[in-house]
């Protein structure tokens, strides 16, 4: 399993990666941290749990943010980025 997602500028901005909501099993669960090794370096990284009112202020919602300030130097926006999940529980985050 994998994990694949277009960079936007927000992210890009802020460094973090959106997950989508289908995804959320795929990373462990908000505020633990865990490594994200982009490229040789390997990062400690969290998901965090945003409130958010995109679809309406009658339907708040969450978001869930994988957040890595690595983004924001590595990375610009519309590139695709792959985030699969090793053996040992750590992430590897790639350009596709
Ligand atoms: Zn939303």
């Amino acid at each position: 399993m994998e994990y694949s997602r277009k960079l936007s500028s927000e992210e890009i901005g802020q460094g973090y990666v959106f997950i989508d909501k289908k995804n959320w099993d795929f990373f462990p669960k908000p505020n633990q941290t865990f490594g994200v090794c982009v490229g040789e370096l390997c990062h400690i990284a969290k998901i965090e749990a945003k409130d958010c009112t995109c679809m309406g202020e009658d339907k708040p919602q969450l978001h869930h943010h994988l957040i890595l300030p690595a983004v924001k130097a590595k990375f610009k926006k519309g590139d695709s980025i792959t985030i699969t999940k090793k053996e040992d529980g750590t992430y590897d985050l790639v350009k596709k």
